[in-house]
């Protein structure tokens, strides 16, 4: 296949030695079918090794390679280059989120408000000695949710985050919601305790960012929807 010729901007920053961030030009030719991420690796194995970036997968599953590109958040390794009209790319790391490296974002914020939500079953009743069980039905309200890799595109695409650090952001709160609607657990008094708060879950306002910058087109607005109801129940 034929070779194009692109032009890729990328921010470059290494807070010990730059002042802030700017951006370095590349040109390369490479095929038309390439990913985001098969340009990273070219820039980064034959023309500037110093470039860091995330990656490991390749496959859409470890949420490792979100980035920011021509505006819009993307996991670089499922995103072609010919979304992107002009072969004009502009790639910056996640926006909101503290530069460690280039494109490579401090993510322990991120984890530690994952922590805060209790990202695990939590049980009062007794573990069955065989499968758990679930209906079909049960299944179907989380399902979509379960499908959260962890990439953190959404909570750095939204404007209440970039606003009000303290605010848990989309991925904590879908990730209560995705244990709260689980038929099989019983923690969500304990959980609406943490989310029911003024940097939790009402500081969502429903902009739909987070919903846009999805790779696994998550409807997170919906399910954070869904739990505004969910506490407010409870609380009567
Ligand atoms: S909800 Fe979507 S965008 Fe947010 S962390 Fe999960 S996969 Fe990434």
């Amino acid at each position: 296949m034929a070779k194009v010729a692109i032009k890729v901007k990328v921010i470059r920053y290494e807070p010990e030695k730059d002042q802030k961030p700017y951006w370095k030009s590349y040109d390369l030719e490479v095929d038309p079918d390439y990913t985001i991420l098969d340009i990273l690796n070219e820039i980064h194995w034959n023309i500037d090794g110093t470039l860091a970036y995330r990656r490991s997968c390749r496959s859409a599953i470890c949420g490792s390679c979100a980035m920011k590109v021509n505006g819009r958040n993307v996991l670089a390794c499922e995103t072609p280059m010919h979304q992107f009209k002009g072969n004009k790319l502009k790639i910056e790391p996640l926006p909101g989120f503290k530069i460690i490296k280039d494109l490579v974002v401090d993510m322990d914020d991120f984890f530690d408000k994952l922590q805060r939500v209790k990202p695990y079953l939590i049980l009062d009743k007794p573990i069955p000695d065989k499968e758990f069980f679930q209906s079909p039905e049960e299944f179907e309200e989380i399902v979509d949710a379960i499908n959260c890799i962890l990439c953190g595109a959404c909570t750095s695409s939204c404007p209440s985050l970039w606003g009000n650090n303290d605010y848990l952001g989309p991925a904590a709160l879908l990730k209560a919601y995705r244990f709260i609607f689980d038929s099989r657990d019983d923690g969500t008094d304990e959980r609406l305790d943490v989310i029911n708060d003024r940097n939790g879950l009402w500081r969502c306002h429903t902009i739909f960012n987070c919903m846009e910058a999805c790779p696994k087109h998550i409807k997170i607005t919906e399910y954070l929807s869904k739990l505004k109801v969910k506490a407010m129940e409870n609380s009567i």
